[in-house]
C-alpha cells in the first residue's frame, strides 16, 4: 500500500505559513534532551519547508502534563534548543500556545522563520479535540502539516483539529512510517519472517492476527510465547500466562496453519526461580519447565532456529523482545536474534518502544532497515487500523 495522502511535496508551501505538528516527546534529564531521535527525525520536513520559503510553526506535546497550564519541567524549550543545535536554524521559542502572545508570535513568522510554541498540553482541550482549540490551531497557518507519527493514532487537537479548516499534509516522516510499516503487508519481499515477543498476548492479539495473514514464518517469544505452551499443553510453572487467551492462542495456531505461516515457538527456555536482577537462569526444555520455575529468555537452541530463520528472510519484521532483556543474564535470546537480523541483508523493520529500547542498548540502531519513531502508533498500523491523524489528511 503506498501512501494516499498529499505531503509537502504536493502542495505550494512557497512564501506560505506552515503549522507542522511534530513529535517531540523526548526524554529530558535536568533540562537536557538525553536522546535527540525524534527531533532529528523531524528534520527533513523542516529542511524541506524552510529551502522552500515556508514561514514554520511547530508544535509538540512532551511528557504527560497535568493540563492545567505551564509545568516548567515540561516545557518544548529544550526540544527547541535542540532543533537549533542540530541544523544550525535560528529557532524562535515561545512560552505561549494558545494565548494572545501565541497568536500574535504566529502573526509575525516571515518565510524561512521557525517558531516552537510550548507544550499543547498543558491545555486539558487539546487532548479532547475540542473546535475552539482546531480554530485557533488554523488561525494560525495557511497549511497544516502533521509529522508526528508517534501521535497520529491520536484523535486530538494539534493532530486533527486544524485539518478541519486549512488544507492539510503529511511531513517525510509520518510518509515514510506509513509506507514501511504498511509495505509489510502489501508486498514484502519474501520469505517475511515475522518476530514477535514482549510480555502479553492480550496487547499483541492484532498485531498477531493480522501477521499471520502476511508472513511466512511468526517467531513467537517473550512472556507471551507461554500462553500459546499452555494452548499446547505443556506446563509453563510460574511464567507469565494469560489464562483468558489461551484458547485464542490456540486458535490462532491453527488458523496460521490453515494460512500456511509456520508458526515457530520456543524448543527451550532459560528459566529461574523468581522474577528479579540476581535471579539464575537455567536451561530447560519446553515441555519440561519445573512447577515452581518461570521462563524468562528463549534457550540456546531456540536462539538457533530463531536465527537460522531470520538468516534465510527477505523481510523481517520485529516487535517485543525475546526475554527480560532488563536483566542482563536473560538478555541473550533478544541480543542474539537482533544481531542476527542486523548481520542479514533482509529488510528489517523494527516496531515498538521496548524493542526500540532493546536494539539501542545492543548499539545495532545502524544495522536496521527502519526503526519506526512511534510505539503505539506503529503497533496500530501493523494490526490494520487507520490513524486519525493520516485519515484527516488530503487525498493524494
Ligand atoms: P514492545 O514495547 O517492544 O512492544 P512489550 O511492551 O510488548 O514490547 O514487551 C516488553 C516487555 O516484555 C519487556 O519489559 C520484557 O521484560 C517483557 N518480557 C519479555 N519476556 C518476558 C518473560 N519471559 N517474562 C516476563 N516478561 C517478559
Ligand atoms: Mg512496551
Amino acid at each position: 500500500m503506498a501512501f494516499t495522502k498529499k505531503t509537502v511535496r504536493d502542495i505550494d508551501v512557497d512564501g506560505k505559513k506552515i503549522l507542522m505538528r511534530v513529535d517531540f516527546n523526548v526524554p529530558l534529564k535536568d533540562g537536557v534532551v538525553t536522546d535527540d531521535t525524534r527531533v532529528r527525525a523531524a528534520i527533513p520536513t523542516i529542511k524541506y519547508l524552510k529551502e522552500h520559503n515556508a514561514g514554520i510553526i511547530l508544535m509538540s506535546h512532551l511528557g504527560r502534563p497535568k493540563g492545567d497550564g505551564f509545568e516548567p519541567e515540561l516545557s518544548l524549550r529544550p526540544a527547541a534548543e535542540k532543533l537549533a543545535e542540530l541544523t544550525g536554524y535560528d529557532v524562535k521559542f515561545i512560552e505561549h500556545t494558545y494565548d494572545e502572545e501565541a497568536a500574535e508570535a504566529c502573526a509575525a513568522v516571515k518565510p524561512g522563520d521557525i517558531l516552537v510554541l510550548e507544550n499543547v498540553r498543558f491545555l486539558k482541550a487539546e487532548k479532547k479535540n475540542d473546535p475552539e482549540v482546531a480554530k485557533k490551531f488554523a488561525s494560525y497557518a495557511d497549511i497544516f502539516v502533521l509529522d508526528a507519527f508517534g501521535t497520529a493514532h491520536r484523535a486530538q487537537g494539534s493532530v486533527v483539529g486544524a485539518a478541519e479548516y486549512i488544507p492539510a499534509v503529511a511531513g517525510f516522516l509520518l510518509e515514510k512510517e506509513v509506507d514501511t510499516l504498511t509495505s509489510i503487508f502489501a508486498e514484502p519481499e519474501r520469505p517475511f519472517v515475522a518476530v514477535v515477543g514482549g510480555s502479553k498476548v492480550s496487547s499483541k492479539i492484532g498485531v498477531l492476527e493480522n501477521l499471520i495473514e502476511s508472513a511466512d514464518t511468526l517467531i513467537i517469544g517473550g512472556g507471551m510465547a507461554y500462553t500459546f505452551f499452555l494452548a499446547k499443553g505443556y506446563g509453563v510453572g510460574t511464567s507469565l500466562k494469560e489464562e483468558d487467551w489461551i484458547e485464542r492462542a490456540g486458535e490462532m495456531l491453527k488458523k496460521a496453519e490453515e494460512k500456511g505461516c509456520k508458526i515457530l515457538l520456543p524448543i527451550d527456555n532459560v528459566v529461574a526461580d523468581h522474577f528479579g536482577e540476581d535471579a539464575e537462569g537455567t536451561v530447560v526444555a519446553s515441555d519440561a519447565i519445573p512447577d515452581n520455575m518461570m521462563g524468562m529468555d528463549i534457550g540456546p537452541k531456540t536462539i538457533e532456529l530463531y536465527c537460522d530463520a531470520v538468516k534465510k528472510a527477505a523481510t523481517v519484521f520485529w516487535n517485543g523482545p525475546m526475554g527480560v532483556f532488563e536483566f542482563d543474564q536473560f538478555a541473550k535470546g533478544t541480543e542474539a536474534v537482533a544481531r542476527a537480523i542486523g548481520a542479514s541483508d533482509c529488510t528489517s523493520i523494527i516496531g515498538g518502544g521496548d524493542s526500540v529500547a532493546a536494539i539501542n542498548k545492543f548499539g545495532l540502531a545502524d544495522q536496521m532497515s527502519w526503526i519506526s519513531t512511534g510505539g503505539g502508533a506503529s503497533m496500530e498500523l501493523v494490526e490494520g487500523k487507520a490513524l486519525p491523524g493520516v485519515e484527516a489528511l488530503l487525498d493524494a
